[in-house]
């Protein structure tokens, strides 16, 4: 597994680098009871418990100074139902494992984001999502989960089975128990033909309402200093299929998107004033390419420039205007921004604190390579996106706490009150849990 959280002499650290933290002790349990035992016997020590994933979150919501669960031991395949068309796995399994073992099933996710690396129940348990019209996030397909709670015990849920606890916990922080197996919802594999075509920011803005209608998964990525974005529509499609050739395929994904533009952001860093030229060239090289492929091929590819991020849901209706207005904020800032801003949608959902409960969604998303300052402009950003009445990603950059949660949130309290049935002592408790739920 790429565990891009490391553990360098006794010290964790995320994927992005901006998150450190050091546990008292770390277990790696191979199976449900050694994982219950754990939580019991952190309890008897008075420690707090976290269960990581992969560490691709960019806040604090993974770390802890007390007792942190890997997830190594906990992956694979517990059973595929083909009369309910499901999936049980267990909660470790990398995404990509994942992907991989129902492609050679025959079978697929719905929707998915836009990598593979991080473990299902690290990307479900904060919200992950790639962009949809009709679908939504990964915890949209859950159908069942199972956990163990702060006591050590199991408890299942799905829709029919303690529905209180499922409504929360697809998408649970982390805060109401640790995630040990998660069932969802499959469908015979298909093909989905994506189609890549740089268009300009006036018009994909002015056309984006038929953009979305048009297409069941549209996204677009802005460059700032420029006029300019590149478009993605993803369809499903009858075939045939139509991978993009391997060479190809390693010119356009590795060398120009992450090796051209790895280059272009150490130079970028070196010499911010260059930023905007070399975003305008870079926007220019961008070309249109049609292909179609299975969905995971689709949907992700490999990310291998470090940054940091921030992505924040607003209202879908809201997202030409919030969009118009960090692209003034970002021209009259003196700002010197490298990285597209990414723009997805998502239906709403009935996941208490999925950033799209209850509300049809869009979200866009800002960038800063690792290691250059990423405060004024994230902060300048997030202003916008509040004046919206944003939601923030749960496992990206952001400041808000659980009083402005309660006003976006209009089942807020539901969350909490589960928590404080489920997990009274607060044993899954953390700094970044204290600040956005609450004590
Ligand atoms: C390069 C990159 C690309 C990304 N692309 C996208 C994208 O396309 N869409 C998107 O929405 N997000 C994206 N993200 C964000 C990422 O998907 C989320 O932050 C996700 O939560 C990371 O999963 P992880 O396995 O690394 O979990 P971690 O970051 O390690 O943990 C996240 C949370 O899950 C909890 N958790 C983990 N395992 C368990 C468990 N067994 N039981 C209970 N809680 C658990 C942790 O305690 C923590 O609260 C991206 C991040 C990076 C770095």
């Amino acid at each position: 597994m790429s565990t891009a959280a490391s553990a360098k002499n006794g010290t964790w650290r995320n994927w992005g680098g901006n998150v450190t933290a050091r546990p008292a002790r770390e277990v790696t349990p191979a199976s449900v009871d050694e994982l219950a035992a754990a939580v019991r016997k952190a309890a008897e020590d008075g420690l707090k418990v976290k269960a990581v994933g992969t560490g691709h979150s960019f806040t604090s919501i993974a770390a802890t100074d007390g007792v942190l669960i890997r997830p190594q031991l906990l992956t694979g395949i517990r059973n595929i139902d083909r009369d309910a068309m499901t999936v049980t796995v267990e909660a470790g399994t990398p995404l990509k494992r994942l992907n991989m073992a129902l492609a050679r099933e025959g079978l697929s996710l719905t929707n998915m984001g836009d990598i593979m690396e991080q473990t299902v129940s690290g990307a479900t348990s904060t919200g992950t999502h790639g962009t949809g019209r009709d679908s939504g996030s990964i915890a949209a397909q859950i159908r069942g989960l199972e956990l163990v709670t702060a006591d050590g015990s199991v408890l299942s849920c799905s829709e029919k089975e303690n529905p209180e606890v499922f409504a929360a916990a697809r998408i649970g922080l982390g805060a109401l128990g640790v995630v040990t197996a998660i069932t969802f919802a499959v469908e015979p594999v298909f093909l989905l033909t994506a189609r890549e075509e740089p268009m300009s920011f006036d018009k994909v803005t002015s056309a984006f309402d038929e953009l979305w209608t048009e297409n069941e998964h549209f996204e677009f990525y802005w460059f700032p200093h420029t006029g300019s974005t590149s478009t993605k529509r993803n369809n499903r499609s009858t075939g045939p299929e139509k991978p993009v050739p391997q060479l190809q395929g390693w010119i356009e994904d590795e060398f120009l998107s992450n090796g051209v533009f790895q280059v272009a952001q150490w130079v970028g860093r070196a010499v911010p004033g260059t930023i905007p030229s070399i975003a305008r060239i870079s926007s220019k090289a961008l070309s249109a390419r049609t292909y179609t492929d299975i969905p995971y091929k689709v949907f992700t590819s490999p990310r291998r420039v470090r940054f940091v991020e921030m992505e924040y849901a607003v209202p879908r209706e809201a997202v030409v205007a919030t969009l118009r207005e960090l692209k003034t904020m970002i021209e009259r800032s003196g700002l010197r921004v490298s990285f597209p801003v990414e723009v997805r949608t998502a239906p709403a959902d009935d996941i208490t604190l999925s950033t799209a409960s209850g509300r049809d969604s869009a979200y866009i998303a800002v960038h800063m390579v690792k290691g250059t300052p990423y405060q004024a402009y994230f902060t300048a950003a997030e202003r916008i996106f509040t004046a919206h009445e944003g939601r923030p990603h749960w496992g990206k950059v952001h400041t808000r706490d659980a009083e402005y949660f309660a006003g976006v949130y209009p089942r807020f309290g539901e969350f909490t009150a589960l928590r404080d049935r489920l997990d009274p002592d607060r044993r899954f408790q953390n700094d970044y849990l204290r600040r956005v739920l609450g004590a």
